[in-house]
């Protein structure tokens, strides 16, 4: 199975201009490990960013000049094959170093019926938070928004919600304004990486009672 969801292009240069948050980075970092079109994409928009810098010092920025930079931004990429040993991310990678082991290593804490979560370490800096979420399959998390962005990462298993099915690899880029109800629907747990940027708002009274528990 290839790669279907990806972070948004404005994620992918806040990355590569280094503005990105340290939660949110880490999410990318991983995906960028297992996607060799994210990498691709990530060297066009480094490129360019590199240019504007380029013109930047030479005269005042040319109106022009930068807009034929930003549309180079819209061209398409390049397909690029998969790489299917990494299709499921390894914990090698910049992530093993936050989890210090491998996913079964993990020290789960069960906080709802089928939901486990493991808080994982950030710097004093970072705004966003940064979790391991674990869901047993058929669970449904219930409906929420956001307070703020938030970018999940599947590892094992998969989701669907009304945006499509998120297997391994996969990433959901959701702004504030997006309401969603994700549920599991492969045979083995889904485990993912989640930054977060403010408390995830659940709608219903299960959501609210279920909230400071897994608090997303
Ligand atoms: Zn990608
Ligand atoms: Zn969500």
């Amino acid at each position: 199975m290839k790669i279907a969801h990806h972070p948004d292009r404005a994620t992918l240069m806040s990355y590569a201009a280094g503005s990105l948050d340290e939660a949110f980075a880490t999410v990318v970092a991983t995906h960028l490990a297992s996607c060799a079109e994210c990498r691709s994409r990530l060297r066009e928009t480094e490129e360019i960013g590199g240019n504007l810098l380029e013109a930047i010092d030479a005269v005042p920025l040319d109106a022009a000049a930068f807009e034929r930079a930003m549309s180079k931004l819209n061209e398409p990429v390049e397909q690029t094959l998969d790489e299917p040993e990494q299709r499921k991310p390894s914990l090698s990678r910049p992530l093993a170093r936050l989890v210090g082991g491998g996913l079964d290593d993990v020290a789960w804490k069960t906080v709802a019926p089928g939901v486990a979560m493991h808080r994982l370490p950030t710097s004093k800096a970072a705004r966003g938070s940064l979790r391991l979420l674990k869901i047993a399959p058929g669970k449904k998390i219930p409906e929420h928004g956001h307070g703020g962005t938030e970018i999940t990462l599947v590892l094992t298993g998969s989701y669907r919600d009304a945006f499509g099915r998120f297997g391994p690899g996969d990433v959901a880029d959701l702004d504030e304004h997006v309401e969603h109800q994700p549920m599991v629907d492969s045979s083995e747990p889904c485990i993912c990486l989640v930054a977060t940027e403010a408390p995830t708002r659940f709608k219903s009274f299960f959501g609210r009672l279920f909230q400071p528990l897994v608090g997303i």
